[in-house]
């Protein structure tokens, strides 16, 4: 049994906003050097200290001690930051700022009436957009549009103007074309011909939830390429929701629960665990990867969770450390490359993309600008805070033509419905596009 943990918290603060005793030591971490600043997007866009991350750590120790009340103005200051983590990177005192924003925002949840419209979304965001079936039949309508050839004329209309505004986003975001009904990934898939080593690597494919109906050909090109990198690939069915978007609205509960389901699918009681647990989707993989903190007071599951924590990679990862077989087929195009947030500052995978692309042959890359710097998708950033998020969407758009690339690659299906949505809106010709697309190109030509 650990020792208890020594209470660092106002003694005399009973807040119903008084954080854990161990995130709240993750605040006074800070010393106010400052050099996170310019790395914070709200910050840069604003200048405003209570948008920087010094700024909010300070507010968030002052609502978990009682010394400042949680008034309109605060809450608004802390609805803003996008958890991006970019402040993490910068900070040479190791302040892991996620888990104080993210505790935070459970505590103020807990004390909060939601408008009706927050009502809505939330429901939407619980009921439909995490579970892979539901959001399949929401969007079959506008699927069939598409096939029809009516869903332009729709927009060119102005059709959808008419929805509330956060109705009108996800709309702007859906992807141009897709599959009537996204197929699911066959349960098991064997090492293709192509692998020149038949590696011993048994891969655990995370397939997400939107990802997997959005962008059901990403991850179905993924397991292609981990195939052929002699992998077996197993996409277990039992597999739920990576539970990122529960966690981030401040339902910590039905998260947990959700990391239970997953620890059980790939990392079995009985039975052999998968080497590792892959996912093309950046967010989901920063949400895995926090399981060991989740379920931390958990003892069945707090082992199995450092367990599971331990064989999560991206996609990328995977693929440069296995040894993609043969490119044979050159891919002519001049792309830049942005970092989803999830992937640099939570995850900090940057090399293993930029290697894997760098391989492939006839490809031109350009450096991005700010290329760490969060686009504004943010998880559901874009749809609570559109106003901010069109803002840094326009941010990254100048530093992206400033390339001259005509496609941006990201591993991020988040980070790819914001930019791609938003360059439309601009009128701003650009394709966006995940590494594994670009990769399956030049192995198998299409
Ligand atoms: S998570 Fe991002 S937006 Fe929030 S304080 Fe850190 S850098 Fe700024
Ligand atoms: S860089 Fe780290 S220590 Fe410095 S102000 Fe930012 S959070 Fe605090």
């Amino acid at each position: 049994m650990n020792a208890p943990l020594p209470v660092l918290k106002n003694p005399a603060s009973d807040s119903p906003l008084t954080l854990d005793p161990r995130t709240y030591e993750r605040g006074l971490g800070c010393v106010h050097c400052g050099l996170c600043l310019p790395a914070c997007p709200t910050y840069v866009m604003t200048g405003h200290e209570a948008d920087s991350p010094r700024g909010r750590i300070q507010l968030m120790l002052g609502l978990s001690d009682g010394k400042i009340e949680a008034t309109q103005s605060v809450r608004e200051h802390l609805d803003l930051c996008l958890d991006c983590r970019g402040c993490e990177t910068a900070c040479p005192s190791g302040v892991v700022y996620h888990e104080l924003i993210e505790e935070t925002r459970a505590r103020l949840a807990a004390t909060q009436t939601l408008t009706a419209q927050g009502r809505l979304m939330r429901r939407l965001f619980f009921n439909i957009f995490v579970h892979p079936a539901r959001l399949k039949l929401a969007l079959l309508p506008a699927r069939m549009l598409q096939k029809m050839g009516v869903y332009p004329l729709l927009r060119r209309l102005g059709l959808f103007k008419m929805l509330p505004s956060q109705l009108r986003k996800m709309e702007q975001m859906l992807p141009e074309s897709g599959r009537l009904w996204p197929r699911r990934l066959p349960s098991e898939t064997q090492h293709s011909a192509l692998s020149t080593q038949h590696s011993s690597v048994t891969v655990g494919f995370f397939a997400g939830c939107i990802g997997a109906v959005m962008f059901d050909e990403v991850n179905r090109k993924a397991v292609e390429l981990l195939a052929a990198c002699g992998a077996r690939v197993l996409a277990p069915r039992v597999q739920v929701c990576c539970g990122a978007i529960h966690h981030h609205n401040g339902a910590h509960h039905p998260a947990e629960e959700m990391a239970r389901r997953n620890i059980d699918a790939f990392v079995p009681k009985e039975g052999p665990p998968v080497d590792f647990i892959v996912t093309t989707v950046a967010g989901c993989g920063a949400m895995l990867r926090e399981y060991d903190v989740l379920l931390r007071d958990d003892p069945p599951y707090a082992q199995r969770a450092r367990d599971f924590v331990s064989r999560v990679r991206d996609v990328t990862e995977v693929l440069a450390e296995l040894g993609l077989p043969e490119m044979k087929h050159r891919v002519h195009e001049t792309i830049t490359y942005h970092d989803a947030c999830h992937l640099a500052h939570a995850q900090k995978v940057t090399a293993a993309p930029r290697k894997l692309l760098a391989m492939v042959p006839g490809l031109t890359t350009v450096p991005l600008p700010e290329s760490d710097m969060c686009c504004g998708a943010a998880g559901t950033y874009n749809l609570t805070q559109p106003e901010m998020a069109t803002q840094l969407a326009g941010r990254k758009l100048d530093n992206i033509a400033s390339t001259g690339a005509a496609t941006c690659v990201t591993g991020n299906v988040g980070c790819a419905m914001q930019i791609r949505s938003e360059a439309t809106a601009r009128g701003q010709a650009l394709r966006v596009v995940h590494p594994v697309e670009l990769l399956h190109r030049a192995v198998f030509g299409d």
